[in-house]
């Protein structure tokens, strides 16, 4: 089967860092177009915009989107209309009706519409879904704390509505959580913490149900220096399962089980190929759902102003 002619639109962060080497090590991918208002990728053709790569490469496949959340849709909604696959970097939107949007587009246009989630690729999820499959659950606590300021240096969209803030990486902690549980969960509160100069939280406590009745419980925060914490914790009458590091390592009762390397963006696309040559779609709005009932539960706190040093040195 000849190669699906992509093009990556935002050359940013995870565009160079985790896209363009998948990309590469995936035969079943040509990078034939980038387009960035700013940046642009060694050995292919570059453009300002989507419209323009479209205009000049008629015979492009598909596009994956590595822009900020906030103009994702305009763009995957030009892409879909123009006959293109889609690729979408989590969170596939800004609001959840607009990835509902996108959904319908792709299925009226029988193109195949992938909503990322990278962390869904971790290399312990698959096997905590398992092992969790006939698990009594109890307790699940997770713990998703890092340093804004060496994350996420000078993105100012991320600060902005629709950036998400602490959210941004409290997704991910959703989208493992989302997939490994055996049932739907629910959120019941969560409380956020506004920065007094900022539209989007620097800390979020939330608190999930499902129909048992077990306690869910997420804390986020970005003001972590020193360790990070990308832990989930989920007590069952089988033992207690330690998901750590972002989903790549799984422990039972304190004992290893497993470690494998991270290699979360080569599934993304090996799943991305896999959807186009099957003419399929995988779209899960599960973990944006969640965080747009935080923000419509939240208790709002107004916190200590955050100042971005990377921005101010600009
Ligand atoms: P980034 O470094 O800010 O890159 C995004 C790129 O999108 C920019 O470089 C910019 O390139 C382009 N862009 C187009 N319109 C823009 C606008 N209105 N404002 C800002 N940039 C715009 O961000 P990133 O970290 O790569 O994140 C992009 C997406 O990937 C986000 O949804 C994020 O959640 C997700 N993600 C990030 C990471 C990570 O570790 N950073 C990990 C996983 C997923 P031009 O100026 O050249 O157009």
């Amino acid at each position: 089967m000849a190669p699906i002619r992509l093009g990556i639109v935002g050359v940013g962060k995870i565009a160079r860092d985790q896209h363009l080497p998948s990309i590469a090590r995936n035969a079943d991918f040509e990078l034939v177009g980038a387009a960035s208002r700013s940046a642009s990728v060694e050995g292919v053709a570059n453009f300002p915009d989507l419209a323009a790569m479209l205009d000049a490469v008629p015979d492009l496949d598909a596009v994956a989107l590595c822009v900020p959340p906030q103009v994702r849709h305009a763009l995957a909604h030009l892409a879909l209309t123009r006959g293109k696959h889609v690729l979408l970097e989590k969170p596939p939107g800004a609001t959840v009706a607009e990835v509902l949007d996108l959904q319908s587009l792709a299925a009226e246009r029988k193109l195949s519409l992938f909503a990322t989630w990278h962390s869904r690729f971790a290399p312990a999820v698959e096997a905590a879904r398992a092992w969790l499959a006939d698990a009594r659950i109890d307790t699940v606590a997770v713990t998703w704390k890092e340093d804004v300021r060496r994350w996420h240096p000078g993105q100012d969209w991320i600060w902005e509505p629709g950036g998400l803030g602490v959210f941004d990486p409290g997704i991910n902690a959703l989208s493992i959580v989302t997939r490994i549980l055996p049932r739907a969960i629910f959120l019941t509160g969560s409380t956020l913490a506004f920065p007094e100069n900022k539209a989007a939280p620097i800390a979020a406590d939330l608190i999930f149900s499902d129909a048992l009745g077990t306690s869910i419980t997420a804390a986020f925060d970005w003001r972590q220096t020193g360790p990070q914490s990308w832990d989930i914790e989920i007590a069952t009458d089988k033992g207690r399962l330690a998901l750590s590091g972002g989903g790549s390592r799984m422990a039972i009762d304190g004992s290893l089980v497993s470690d494998a390397p991270e290699a979360e963006y080569d599934g993304i696309y090996r799943r991305f190929a896999e959807l186009v040559q099957n003419g399929a779609s995988d779209v899960d709005v599960s973990p944006l759902v969640h965080v747009a009932d935080a923000f419509m539960l939240g208790r709002r706190s107004v916190v200590e102003a955050f100042h971005d040093d990377a921005a101010a040195g600009h």
